[in-house]
């Protein structure tokens, strides 16, 4: 059937052979169609209409399609799916015949979006490449709509588990691999969790050591890795060279964008796995995986995009070294310290545009009149930041305020060349008018000569009627005809000779042409034309001179960004009552009236309970804490954690004082779910993140462990969690906060040093228990489980009956527990004896000395 198909299906069927895994956005006029399979697929993921096209021969092809000016909507719908898009576009010449040239202009898939539209604004989106090799792998990431490009290596056993923190850390939108990686990933936790859609195997030869290092060379520009000092990253640069490949290839051009790349190192920042993210909700709650409710949602107040993704990156990777954080916290609290300054700062950061993407379009060359409106009004605030900036002393806001630099030839250049203001609904770009008059003479000649035309047409117009008697008659235009002259039907009378072509007739009106007429349309069609070209051509000559500018304006975003997420950290300490935390590089955090930073702000001001925190490598790394459920113990652990975290980040913590030394790694044991897509129950989920705690945890590490073994019976349960116990503290030694309702535990204390107990304060009045949410020293025996029932609305008689178990239990627990002489009892081969004598012995009647003989055979069969 092939061979009798239309050119245009013939054309449309190669496109989609040469791209079988991506659905085609075939340009037809004003549409995007999609035919065959594709169109099936579209019209049930986008609810299109699936009509047909005739494709030759008799034969028609299904298909359905969407306006190309609204084609972003419906191309978020499909790459959020997870599916390829690859977009064939037209070109035509003005006035071309035959056959329309089409090619794929991009393959848009979920890490390559550019769109600003389909962005989203306050996170970076990141494409992935990994190249694994034995037990090394390379990754390398990249956001191209700003430019962000990192890399990193891992190596050795735990290269997989630390690979899957890091993609859970930079959550990319694609993951590309070689066949060994995307091998590798099942068991990719976060991969497989959804943090990211899915993996792209690309061809092994992609990864080619040689091909890869030309590709970056020729990239960048130099002469060697080492130039970009990624020399000893050898996975890593594998991995980079393929990335910029695939770019290359789907973009159809160079990653114009990724101008820099920078390494990552294992010790830069706080190690925190996957799980620890998720519980902790550092940047999303677990609940519904959105922002609300998380660290982020408290601390982001910034007032730009470039620096609501810059303080994501932030609570993302909070830092390992004390002088940079020490930076940090003093840029700060000079902020914090001066309010007005602080004040000013955020009102003109709020009108600052997103001139980071708006460089990443420079480069790509898709930067619209908009974007370079936006950029103006942006570089123009520069130095009303400076003048504010200038006077602080703090080393990171001197060094970001050097990068605020003025470009004011680029701001001249936009204001000569581009019309201001210019508005989205109103202006389109593609029919022009957006190059400033002024900008060029020989613009401004053809728009005058289109004008002088306009104003020709209306004196013909009213000369038309003085002369023909004609009072309706009109000068129209339509695309179809050009300019014409229209008579109402009921005065065709009137006409005259002159009127020499009728050439429509409507319902009501006659349509005629003059010579005069077709002379002036001539000349106001050809200049509109030619001025409508010429601005284009004058826009490129714009494109291509502000392509100059990228890497600076890139160096005021960063700064831009910096200051953004800084002013933020001082905002919000001041608006909640944070202090700036001391950073030690010794052993203990301690920590005076900590609070949750995020559940004091859901729960009404001044009712959480702060608590304080002694944590250290030596007679405090153990904290067992007990008490009732509901008591504040889960609460207690994460606060901790996000105290020690925010510090590390650079922010000020909720507390009135606190001394955090450095640590390495965060982990976290707290809640249990099923994890049903590995296969695992909710036992064996715990017992892997204790495993995977016990093997890495150092003495420098925050662990948090939540009610462990949990999910198993009592005394398994209990016998794992003492051994666990034991084992942190005596040989891992890491600083431990372990909250159970096993209450035998802390007799731990007793035995192990370093063991500390803590419970939560309840006050009972009669039957009723209050939870007053604080922590002292000391061990609980008590849940209060059925109190909490009570609260939670189990029906009475099942509360009762929960009651009338509970005391039986703890008489029979009492039993035994008095009962070593219990057990002995039933050890004893002469139990069943002696319980026989003393059933048989009827006290009515026996003799003192029958009595004596008897309790003497008794106690000699008991000690037996
Ligand atoms: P369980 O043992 O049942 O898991 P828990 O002791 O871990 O309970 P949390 O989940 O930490 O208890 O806290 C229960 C609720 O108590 C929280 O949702 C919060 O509303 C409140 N709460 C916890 N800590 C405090 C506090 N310090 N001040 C005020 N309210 C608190």
């Amino acid at each position: 059937m092939d061979d009798k198909l239309s050119p245009m299906m013939k054309h449309y069927k190669t496109v989609k052979a040469q791209n079988p895994d991506c659905i085609i956005f075939y340009r037809l006029g004003d549409f995007y169609e999609m035919f065959f399979d594709d169109a099936e697929l579209c019209s049930k993921e986008l609810d299109l209409t699936l009509t047909k096209k005739s494709c030759g021969d008799g034969q028609f092809a299904p298909m359905c399609g969407i306006p190309y000016h609204a084609y972003e909507v419906y191309l978020k719908r499909l790459i959020d799916k997870g599916y390829r898009v690859a977009i064939c576009e037209q070109f035509m010449q003005p006035g071309q015949k035959g056959l329309v040239n089409r090619e794929i202009i991009r393959i848009v898939t979920p890490g390559t979006i550019i769109e600003d539209s389909i962005l989203e604004s306050n996170q970076n989106n990141y494409i992935a490449c990994i190249f694994m090799e034995r037990d090394t792998i390379g990754l390398v990431y990249s956001d191209i709509s700003t430019g962000t490009t990192k890399l990193q290596e891992f190596v050795g056993e735990k290269s997989l588990s630390k690979l899957d923190d890091t993609l859970a850390k930079i959550t990319p939108k694609e993951v590309i691999s070689n066949k060994l990686a995307a091998g590798c990933q099942t068991e990719l936790l976060c991969v497989m969790s959804g943090t990211a859609p899915s993996f792209y195997p690309l061809q092994d030869s992609a990864f080619d050591k040689t091909k890869s290092t030309e590709k970056i060379k020729k990239h960048f520009a130099v002469g060697s890795l080492a130039a970009i000092g990624i020399d000893s990253q050898k996975q890593a640069s594998r991995a980079l060279g393929a990335l910029l490949d695939y770019l290359e290839i789907t973009q159809k051009s160079k990653a114009e964008s990724i101008k820099k790349v920078e390494v990552v190192y294992d010790s830069d920042s706080v190690q925190i796995d996957y799980n620890s993210r998720r519980n902790l909700e550092l940047t999303e709650n677990m609940t519904t995986r959105s922002k609300k409710g998380s660290l982020l949602w408290v601390l982001d107040k910034t007032k730009t995009s470039i620096g609501a993704r810059t303080i994501k990156t932030f609570v993302q990777e909070p830092l390992c070294n004390a002088n940079k954080i020490n930076a940090r916290l003093n840029a700060v609290e000079e902020l914090y310290s001066n309010s007005f300054v602080l004040s000013e700062i955020q009102n003109i950061l709020s009108h600052v545009s997103d001139i980071e993407r708006i460089a990443s379009r420079i480069s790509y060359n898709t930067v619209s009149p908009f974007d370079l409106n936006a950029l103006k009004d942006t570089l123009r605030l520069l130095p009303s930041l400076r003048n504010i900036l200038s006077p602080l002393k703090s080393e990171l806001i001197k060094s970001a305020c050097e990068n605020i630099c003025d470009i004011t030839a680029l701001s001249s250049l936009i204001d000569k060349s581009i019309r201001y203001p210019l508005d989205r609904v109103n202006d389109n770009i593609k029919n022009g008018g957006f190059i400033n008059a002024g900008y060029s003479q020989e613009l401004d000649e053809l728009r005058s000569a289109k004008q002088l035309g306009h104003k020709w047409l209306l004196e013909y117009e009213a000369q038309q009627k003085e002369k023909t008697g004609i009072k309706n008659l009109k000068v129209g235009y339509n695309r179809v005809f050009g300019y014409f002259l229209e008579v109402p039907r009921s005065q065709i009378d009137k006409v005259p000779y002159e009127f020499t072509e009728r050439k429509q007739t409507t319902a009501n009106y006659e349509r005629y042409v003059t010579d005069e007429l077709k002379e002036m349309e001539r000349k106001i069609l050809g200049s509109e034309e030619e001025a409508l070209k010429l601005e284009f051509r004058l826009y490129d000559e714009i494109k291509s001179t502000i392509l100059a500018y990228v890497s600076p304006i890139i160096s005021i975003s960063n700064a831009i960004g910096l200051i953004d997420t800084l002013a933020s950290f001082a905002f919000v300490a001041q608006k909640n009552g944070y202090t700036k935390p001391i950073i030690t590089n010794g052993k203990s955090i301690s920590i005076k009236n900590g609070r949750h930073a995020v559940i004091e702000q859901i729960l009404p001001t001044g009712d959480f309970v702060p608590n304080d925190t002694l944590l250290d490598n030596n007679e405090n790394r153990t904290i067992i804490i007990t008490g009732p459920n509901m008591g504040g113990k889960s609460t207690y652990l994460r606060q901790v954690a996000l105290i020690s975290l925010m510090a590390h980040m650079g922010s000020f913590v909720p507390a009135t004082s606190a001394q955090i030394s450095v640590i390495d790694k965060v982990f976290t044991r707290i809640g249990a779910s099923d994890d049903l897509l590995f296969g695992q129950s909710t036992f064996m989920v715990e017992m892997t993140e204790v495993a995977n705690i016990l093997n890495n945890a150092t003495e420098n590490s925050l662990l948090l462990m939540d009610e462990v073994g949990r999910g198993t019976s009592t005394y398994d349960g209990l016998s794992i969690a003492w051994a666990v116990m034991e084992d942190l503290s005596k040989r891992v030694k890491a600083k431990t906060l372990f909250a159970t309702h096993y209450h035998e535990l802390t007799t731990l204390e007793e035995t192990t040093s370093g063991v500390k107990n803590y419970r939560v304060l309840v006050s009972e009045r009669g039957d009723r228990a209050e939870f007053l949410h604080k922590i002292v020293r000391g061990s609980a025996n008590k849940s209060f489980g059925i109190d909490v029932a009570k609260m939670a609305g189990l029906p009475k008689h099942v509360i009762e009956r929960a009651k009338e178990v509970l005391t039986k239990e703890e008489i029979r627990a009492q039993i035994l527990e008095d009962g070593n002489d219990n057990k002995k009892v039933k050890e004893n081969p002469h139990s069943v004896e002696i319980l026989q004598i003393l059933q048989d012995t009827d006290m009515n009647t026996i003799t003192p000395l029958v009595a004596f003989g008897t309790l003497q055979n008794l106690v000699d069969k008991a000690k037996s």
